[in-house]
């Protein structure tokens, strides 16, 4: 792979693509800086290596210039982290930011205005690209979370870098991360999948019934899959398009030999609410009028059990409505699981924004072995898909 450490940096202009979407509260103060700590490495290499950076990224989803979503809100944040007073350009592209870009010395930092207030960003627009690409000597792509996408930051612009094109430590990471979680991994191999739908997580549990040992389904999709083997759900989340589809994730488990764990027992609720009066039933059974929104006690016993048990664990989504204490028990199991698995060897994988948001709620960030700052990149990836942003650079 070729990344930043490889490359001479000296005197030489970086175009660095990171992921700097973080989020903010009304005064634009940035509530969590996680992504702009987890790019210093490379910004900081680049530096000491005799370099300069200018960074680029997206923030928010603007419909063109829109002051409450520009970059420069970050910039305290940023300095913050480097330790430094960094550079700002009110725009991309034209000349503000050549300008910028060409008094720019080494040792310093220029950080670009919001990419997706051009519309020709997310279009993958060559020409855009082009007027990006004019601005550096060298291209780093350090933004896993936009590296599914085929934008013009992310990957259209690898093109005007033939040779000087690489992979900022961030990427590399998520990237290294993955395959050996996937590849080189130790068995058994255990997935945990949540969150809400069946629907947005049905291919990858088809792709990963390829790969895991373990598989374990919890979550809204818990009741879809009760409800195809005949179970009565009451008013729980189902999606009656996706009965068939759970029945073959089922069948595709057995054929593979894969060893599937659904829930058994729900915590139950007369309200999506915290303040619902709430009952333990079994995942079968739930009256009308009760909806089913965290794992129950029994099934907290399973899940914990294969989970201590694995060898190499991924988990992407909550197995229950988290965010409402009623119902964050079973989330906190398993992220108790994977912190005793991880303590006791295994390495662990954590991706996916309401996982990784689970995980800090609880600080355990630090006790597991990966938290990946992709959802969707990474779904992709585990998937077997190409990444275009990770093809554009390798090819
Ligand atoms: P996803 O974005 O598909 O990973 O879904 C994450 C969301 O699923 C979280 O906001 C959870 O609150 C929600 N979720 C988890 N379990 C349930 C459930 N039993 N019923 C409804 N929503 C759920």
């Amino acid at each position: 792979m070729k990344t930043v450490k490889e490359y001479d940096f000296s005197n030489k202009k970086a175009l660095v693509r990171v992921d700097f979407n973080v989020p903010f509260d009304e005064n634009f103060n940035v509530t969590d800086d996680t992504r702009i700590r987890l790019s210093m490495p490379t910004i900081e290499l680049i530096l000491k290596k005799g370099g300069s950076v200018i960074l680029m990224s997206h923030l928010g989803r603007p419909k063109g210039p829109d002051a409450s979503l520009s970059m420069k809100h970050i910039l305290p944040t940023l300095e913050k982290a480097l330790g430094r007073k960094v550079k700002f350009a009110a725009d991309c592209i034209g000349d503000e930011a050549k300008n910028a870009a060409a008094s720019l010395q080494a040792g310093e930092v220029l950080v670009l205005e919001n990419l997706r207030f051009y519309k020709e960003e997310e279009a993958g627009d060559e020409a855009f690209a082009q007027k990006l690409a004019v601005l550096g000597d060298c291209y780093v792509n350090d933004a896993f979370g936009t590296a599914h996408r085929a934008h013009a930051s992310t990957t259209i612009i690898a093109k005007f870098f033939a040779k000087d094109k690489m992979f900022g430590l961030l990427l590399a990471g998520e990237l290294e991360s993955i395959d050996k979680a996937l590849k080189t991994g130790k068995a058994p191999l255990t997935a945990i999948m949540g969150g809400s739908k069946v629907s947005s997580k049905i291919s990858i549990i088809m792709q990963l019934l390829d790969k895991v040992d373990v598989l374990i389904i919890g979550g809204g999709m818990g009741y879809t899959f009760a409800k195809a083997q005949g179970g009565n759900v009451g008013n729980s989340k189902v999606e009656e398009d996706y009965l068939q589809t759970a029945l073959d994730v089922v069948a595709k488990a057995k054929e593979k030999g894969v060893k599937l764990f659904l829930p058994v027992d729900c915590v139950i609720a007369d309200d999506f609410s915290n303040n619902a009066n709430t009952k333990i039933a079994p995942n079968d059974n739930i009256p009308a009028g009760w909806q089913g929104l965290d794992v129950g006690p029994e099934t907290n016993k399973i899940f914990a059990d294969a989970i201590e048990n694995a060898g190499t664990i991924l988990w992407n989504g909550p197995v229950g409505v988290f965010e409402m204490e009623k119902f964050e028990k079973g989330t906190v199991s398993v992220a108790d699981a994977i912190v005793k698995a991880t303590a006791n060897g295994a390495f662990s994988l954590i991706g996916g924004g309401d996982s990784v948001a689970a995980i800090n709620k609880y600080n355990l960030a630090d006790k597991v072995s990966y938290i990946s700052t992709g959802g969707g990149a990474m779904l992709e990836y585990l998937e077997g898909k190409v990444l275009p942003g990770v093809e554009a650079v390798l090819n």
